[in-house]
């Protein structure tokens, strides 16, 4: 296979460093390297697809992210609440066009999001 050129292509590889937190069979998760909350975890599928509507065409690989996102807030202790986050095209804020879902939480969030 060929080197992958995207970025979180790339952190699965490990040809990028992250700090991973959880990995199950079909996902990865890793501290963001720019957190915007006490935790900030990005959950991705390891098979490459845009966003979370690409991935929803794999029930499977989806669930497996949403549950590992679960097991991620609650291994980070975030028992009083959380927030998920899938920015999903440019105008929805995504920058990196692998899917991926943001675990933020120890703090309160506002609304609406900006
Ligand atoms: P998006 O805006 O696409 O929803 O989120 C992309 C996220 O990836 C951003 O929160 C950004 O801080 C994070 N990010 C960008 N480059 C890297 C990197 O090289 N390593 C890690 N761990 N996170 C990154
Ligand atoms: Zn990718």
């Amino acid at each position: 296979m060929s080197a992958p050129t995207c970025l979180f292509c790339k952190i699965v590889a490990g040809t990028i460093p992250a700090t991973l937190v959880a990995e199950s069979d079909h996902s990865v998760a890793f501290r963001d390297i720019d957190p915007q909350a006490p935790s900030h975890v990005l959950v991705i599928p390891r098979r490459h697809v845009q966003n979370v509507g690409e991935l929803a065409e794999h029930p499977a690989r989806l669930a497996d992210l949403f549950r590992l996102a679960a097991r991620v807030a609650d291994e980070e202790g975030l028992d009083r609440g959380y927030r998920l986050v899938a920015n999903t095209g440019s105008e929805g804020g995504q920058v990196v066009f692998h899917a991926h879902v943001h675990v933020l939480g120890g703090r309160r969030m506002g609304w609406p999001p900006g």
